[in-house]
């Protein structure tokens, strides 16, 4: 029977060039941006984040480390224009990319209302997430339903989908950061057809979507079976983000304010 597991495994890239290994310096040196390496992290059911909210139901942030040995959480500057996403749909026969489009956007509605960014949709794209091609993405968040044979990242034959994020580092005499700067969805096509079409408790493609749509934002793992962050849906996974994962949705989104991203820190913004 097919493993429920939304994914084993999250990604995240320091980034923007992943793999390329370039460093970028601007004014006179004081401000390096670029990779710093390649990371992948496996976390399985991560832990439950310290900073704990409501009754029982927790979060768990994704982390970037600074120069500094600080570590910062992980987020998209929700005060930019809007994140961009598109969709590939390769992988899904034809008839049903439409209803899949449509969840999808329907999904990233119900982020925005979590976390009050605002996501455009900009179109259809043939473009993979890879772990060494994110900076060169036509928009910020693909989400692409694709063979797990078409992309490196580890999308294994029973998963339902994977996602992660990608950021941008910087250190200056003025201070360091990190801003997150790309994010990709993979949809296991094999794993669309078999779970349940919409959106609502349990094993639905809605859910699916939505569990990616979090670690594209920022969100890991959490144990708790109330929580759409556990990593294996089941019949008790609740109809979209639960209490805990809305309340880490509140710390990575407009509510926790502007991320200052530097001038001289060239972050695209897309669209
Ligand atoms: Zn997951």
């Amino acid at each position: 029977m097919r493993s429920n597991r939304a994914c084993a495994e999250r990604t995240t890239i320091s980034s923007p060039a992943a793999g390329r290994g370039w460093r970028r310096t601007v004014r006179s040196g004081a401000v390096v941006a670029g990779l710093i390496a390649l990371i992948t992290t496996a976390t399985v059911g991560g832990p439950i984040s310290s900073a704990q909210a409501g009754t029982g139901s927790g979060y768990s942030l994704a982390k970037v480390k600074l120069a500094s040995g600080r570590s910062v959480v992980a987020r998209w500057n929700p005060c930019q224009p809007a994140v961009t996403y598109r969709v590939n749909l390769a992988g899904v026969p034809r008839a049903k990319r439409a209803a899949l489009r449509q969840e999808v956007r329907t999904a990233f509605g119900k982020l925005s209302a979590a976390d009050g960014i605002t996501y455009r949709y900009t179109g259809t794209t043939s473009f993979v997430p890879r772990s060494t091609n994110l900076a060169e993405a036509p928009a910020e968040i693909v989400v692409a339903a694709v063979g797990n044979k078409a992309t490196d990242l580890d999308l294994t034959a029973n998963m339902l989908g994977y996602g992660g994020i990608s950021w941008s580092t910087w250190s200056s005499r003025a201070g360091e950061g990190a801003v997150v700067t790309r994010g990709f969805v993979i949809l296991s096509p094999s794993g669309m057809a078999s779970t349940k079409a919409g959106f609502g408790r349990g094993v639905t493609r809605g859910n699916v979507i939505l569990h990616e749509l979090g670690h594209a934002t920022g969100l890991e793992h959490v144990s708790a079976r109330s929580a759409l962050m556990n990593p294996t849906v089941t019949s008790s996974t609740p109809n979209g983000f639960g209490p805990g994962d809305r309340a880490g949705l509140k710390k990575l989104g407009r509510s926790a304010g502007c991320v200052p991203v530097p001038a001289a820190i060239r972050v695209a913004d897309l669209g």
